[in-house]
């Protein structure tokens, strides 16, 4: 490495109490996917940092939990303003770390502002529920308070996104927030810091700590946190679930996925390929909502999806993030490129069709970047690991099947639940699927059914630990707890005996 590279790679800290603090923590490169370069060394935080930044969210919490939810909000809106005004910086900063083509880190940012805009409501979505008279001279209602310290635990392939499913909520309703990002892309959510205090945040209301396993025991383990919301893989989810909750903590622990795409013999097969191409290899398969697995209802349309799938990865265009012509950029990591290669070759070892291969991919000028070419498999049965792990890659696996029923009940025994849709031009269908499947969210010729802001996201079975989904009106119930007072102002001037019977 010249030293002028050495110059340009920056260390990034923590953001606790409205300032940066650099921890003396052990430091863990940072890379861009594109070219393999190390681009940040990141201090890893230790327990200490936690607690600092836990301390200062505590400290923060009495004044804040007073403010008034319309002065909450206002702070929403300014900041909604900032990610607006500062969108190319937090849309290259996703790229140089993600990897993402920049028009898919643009995409993943409007999603986040969404959750804002939504936050921003907190006045209305605040407001209790007052019932009077509920006895003689008797009035009740019910308050949603704030818990106090809360943290977030976010996963690499969404760096900015994600933690804002999760914090902006939890600080309209009043509470105090840790962020723990991922390791690997940890750049976006100190930018989100920053513009949180510029937009008029008071300082420790919302906190970043760097690090990895030792920073999230730290947080599961500290009786000041109440409450954690994870997003990552399943076996994280659910060990987090458990010592969280173990803990007496409240937790939602978002999982991993394996979503399928039934395909009927009446779809429109181009649309639904292009629907395919873009849910399959859009941002590498790096996603948990992507499409991994198509089912064809039937062998003439499996045929003829299989052949149009050909043609279009034929043209897909794979390279560097910054280069928006691309359709697709790298993963994420060499570790993670490794992993998904493994998985495409034990899908040939266990006698699946690899229709095409992607490994041999070579991006001119990116040559120690972490690139793999889209994947296609072919016959794909349920008993391989292709078809039950999760790959989180540019891998498609076709699973053939003779009925709407067979495709369902498939879909029904896999361990996830997250998402899944139909391609189809039959309303009854489409109605039985949406009705019937055991999976959260469900597309009717809809690859991604991402819910907007005003619905809360969450899958079903392995694909999510807890009761409350993340976002939307389920995030006010995640991050307040009720209390319902009753009350009544006796007159003075009547003298009342004591009564003895339940009231
Ligand atoms: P991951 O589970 O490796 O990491 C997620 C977070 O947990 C990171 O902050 C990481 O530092 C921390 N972590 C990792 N291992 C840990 C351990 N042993 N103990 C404590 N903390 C640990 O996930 P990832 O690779 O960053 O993200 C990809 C995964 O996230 C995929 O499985 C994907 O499906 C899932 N995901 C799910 C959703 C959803 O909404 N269900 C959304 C996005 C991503």
């Amino acid at each position: 490495m010249t030293k002028q590279q050495q110059l340009k790679i920056s260390e990034i800290g923590h953001w606790i109490g409205g300032t940066v603090v650099n921890g003396s923590g052990e430091k863990q490169p940072v890379y861009n996917p594109a070219t393999g370069e190390v681009v940040a060394q990141l201090s890893l935080a230790d327990k200490a940092i936690v607690e600092q930044a836990i301390a200062a969210a505590e400290a923060a919490f009495p004044a804040w939990r007073d403010t008034p939810p319309s002065k909450r909000a206002q702070v929403m809106f300014r900041f909604k303003a900032l990610l607006e005004q500062h969108s190319e910086r937090i849309v290259a900063a996703i790229t140089q770390q993600h990897g993402k083509v920049l028009h898919d880190a643009a995409g993943e940012l409007a999603r986040g502002i969404e959750v804002v805009d939504f936050a921003c409501g907190a006045p209305q979505l605040l407001k209790g529920e007052h019932s009077k008279n509920v006895g003689p001279g008797i009035d009740s209602w019910n308050e949603q308070q704030p818990l106090g310290v809360v943290a977030g635990i976010t996963p690499f392939n969404f760096p900015a996104m994600v933690p804002m499913w999760m914090f902006p909520m939890a600080i309209v309703c009043g509470n105090c927030f840790v962020l723990k990002p991922s390791e690997r892309d940890p750049g976006p959510a100190l930018i989100l810091a920053e513009l949180l205090t510029a937009a008029g945040l008071p300082d420790g209301v919302f906190n970043v700590v760097n690090g990895d396993r030792e920073a999230v025991e730290t947080l599961l383990h500290d009786p000041r946190v109440q409450a954690i919301s994870f997003v990552g893989s399943t076996p994280v989810a659910e060990s987090i679930y458990r010592t969280g909750t173990a803990n007496g903590k409240r937790v939602q622990a978002l999982g991993g996925a394996k979503n399928h795409a039934v395909v009927m013999p009446d779809a429109d097969l181009d649309n639904a390929v292009s629907a395919l191409m873009g849910a399959a290899y859009g941002s590498c398969g790096e996603r948990c909502m992507a499409i991994s697995v198509a089912v064809a209802v039937g062998d003439e349309v499996a045929d003829q999806l299989v052949a149009k799938l050909k043609q279009q990865l034929a043209v897909l265009k794979v390279g560097p993030g910054n280069d928006n012509s691309n359709d697709m950029g790298p993963l994420i990591t060499a570790e993670h490129l490794a992993k998904v290669r493994k998985y495409v070759d034990i899908g040939v070892a266990e006698g699946a069709e690899l229709t095409v291969d992607g490994r041999g991919l070579k991006v001119p000028e990116h040559a120690k970047g972490f690139f793999l070419g889209g994947c296609l498999f072919d016959k794909v049965t349920p008993d391989m690991r292709i078809y039950k792990e999760e790959i989180f890659g540019p891998v498609l696996c076709v699973v053939r099947v003779h009925s709407q029923q067979e495709a369902m009940e498939l879909i029904d025994r896999h361990e996830y639940g997250n998402g899944t849709c139909i391609f189809t031009r039959d309303g009854e269908a489409a109605r039985y699927f949406s009705d019937r499947i055991k999976v959260g969210m469900v597309g009717v010729n809809v690859p991604l059914p991402v819910p907007v802001a005003s619905h809360s996201f969450g899958g079903w079975k392995r694909s999510l630990f807890g009761d409350l989904y993340a976002y939307g009106p389920d995030a006010v119930r995640f991050y307040t707890r009720r209390k319902t007072i009753t009350q009544r102002w006796p007159s003075s001037s009547v003298r009342e005996g004591a009564k003895f019977s339940f009231p």
